[in-house]
């Protein structure tokens, strides 16, 4: 039992275990390499609209610092707890190592509900949220990114609370912040186009041609919505399913996505785009499909409905999508190709480390320059774990597991122990 213990850190500890009794790696060293660095909590008071006083719970959670500097998001969501946070740390640390990059995993966050505030209540919070974290976070030491509930408005506040303490301009402190504050072109889209891009990959593989395939698409926020717009206008692909927390929508004829796109532009949400091709959201996953895009929240396909996917590839653009039980019904099935979530999503990180070294450099590439070597890193992480599944006869998601778990391992021998 450990301040981490909970469902999400449960998870992550059991996929860590697994990797590990792979590998072989002794018992005493499994908690090194599972347990984070550092876990900062802070209690955020703010001046609400109302004139009373509310105090927010904040949580970073810097996984290891072995590689370099911690990397992650930060995620403003009602329920999110601490062991959450580590999870989604750990999570990074994994998908950091197997893409190459030269960071640790980092995650943070603060439990609030983003839609019921005020844009000068989520200003304040996010503020005082970084002022909070000054102590602990730096450019050479820990890096905060975008997740779910913020964006590069919050990524812009945190930038300017920083560099107000210092006394200058650190743009390097965030990543995902607007491109005219230090952002880089393709971060908005890096995630969604990784996504798509490396589904593309996986229907070489399972011998699906793009533009005959079906998607569905869960979560219609930044990841989802760009999976779905990428899929469809690059890759000709045919979306007859899309969600998001309000709403749920399915025609196997397929949807109209440039309605969906000036809707969402305009209500934020998919609720009330249409009564006609509604679907039980419950229901939407197991729907038949090519290709099925996770890519709300975590533990959405578990023992009890992975048994009922209907699609050939399951491309895991949030995080955490899978639970342990749910991978041991596919792997029994065989019939499904999965894009592990440390592979499928690390197109964000990725573009995130060309920001950070841009504004390291103070040289700045161009969208095509961004977007050409995303995909080079991409596909050589893929090329790297079909391999490993393939010689380890192992699954997708334990060779991204063993490839990172690996290289974190090598570089924590290598370094020694302190003192
Ligand atoms: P976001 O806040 O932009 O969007 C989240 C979406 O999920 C919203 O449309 C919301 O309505 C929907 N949603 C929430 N709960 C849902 C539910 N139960 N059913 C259906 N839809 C639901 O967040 P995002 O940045 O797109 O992140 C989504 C996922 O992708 C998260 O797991 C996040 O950790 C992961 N991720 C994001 C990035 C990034 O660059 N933003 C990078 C890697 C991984």
């Amino acid at each position: 039992m450990t301040i981490y213990t909970g469902p999400v850190f449960d998870m992550a500890r059991t996929q860590f275990e697994a990797t590990a009794d792979h590998l072989e790696i002794p018992l005493d060293d499994r908690k090194r390499l599972l347990y984070p660095k550092r876990a900062i909590s802070v209690s955020i008071p703010v001046h609400m609209d109302d004139g009373l006083t509310e105090v927010f719970q904040g949580y970073r959670v810097q996984h290891h610092l072995t590689l370099g500097p911690t990397k992650g998001g930060t995620r403003f969501s009602p329920t999110l707890d601490v062991g959450e946070v580590a999870a989604l740390a750990v999570w990074m640390s994994w998908k950091c190592a197997l893409a190459g990059l030269p960071y640790g995993g980092a995650k943070g966050g603060v439990a609030c509900n983003p839609s019921s505030l005020s844009r000068r209540e989520l200003e304040a919070i996010s503020r005082r949220y970084m002022q909070e974290m000054i102590p602990f976070v730096s450019p050479q030491t820990d890096v905060m990114a975008p997740d779910m509930g913020t964006n590069e408005q919050v990524m812009a506040w945190f930038m300017d609370t920083y560099s107000m303490h210092q006394g200058h301009a650190v743009s390097e402190i965030v990543t995902g912040k607007p491109v005219a504050l230090g952002g880089t072109e393709g971060r908005r889209e890096a995630t969604g186009r990784g996504v798509s891009f490396l589904v593309n990959e996986a229907c070489k593989v399972v011998g699906i041609q793009p533009s005959k395939a079906t998607a569905i698409i869960q979560g219609f926020g930044n990841v989802g919505s760009i999976s779905a717009y990428t899929l469809a206008r690059r890759y000709g692909m045919r979306v007859v399913g899309v969600s998001d927390h309000t709403a749920a929508y399915y025609d196997p004829a397929g949807l109209p996505l440039d309605g969906i796109e000036q809707h969402v532009a305009r209500h934020g949400v998919l609720a009330s785009w249409s009564n006609e091709a509604v679907i039980d959201p419950a229901i939407l996953l197991e729907q038949p499909c090519d290709v099925l895009v996770p890519a709300a929240t975590e533990q959405v396909i578990t023992g009890a409905n992975a048994g009922r996917l209907r699609c050939r590839v399951l491309a895991e653009g949030a995080n955490g999508p899978t639970t342990p039980e749910a991978d041991t019904v596919l792997s029994g099935r065989g019939d499904v190709f999965v894009i592990p979530d440390i592979l499928c999503n690390a197109g964000g990180v990725i573009v995130s480390y060309f920001e950070w070294v841009q504004d390291l450099q103070r040289l700045f590439w161009t969208e095509s320059e961004v977007n050409d070597r995303l995909e080079r890193l991409l596909l050589q992480a893929f090329n790297l774990v079909t391999r490993r599944s393939d010689g380890d006869r192992v699954s997708m998601r334990m060779a991204a597991m063993a490839i990172g778990v690996g290289r974190l391992r090598a570089g924590k021998q290598m370094r020694g122990l302190f003192p």
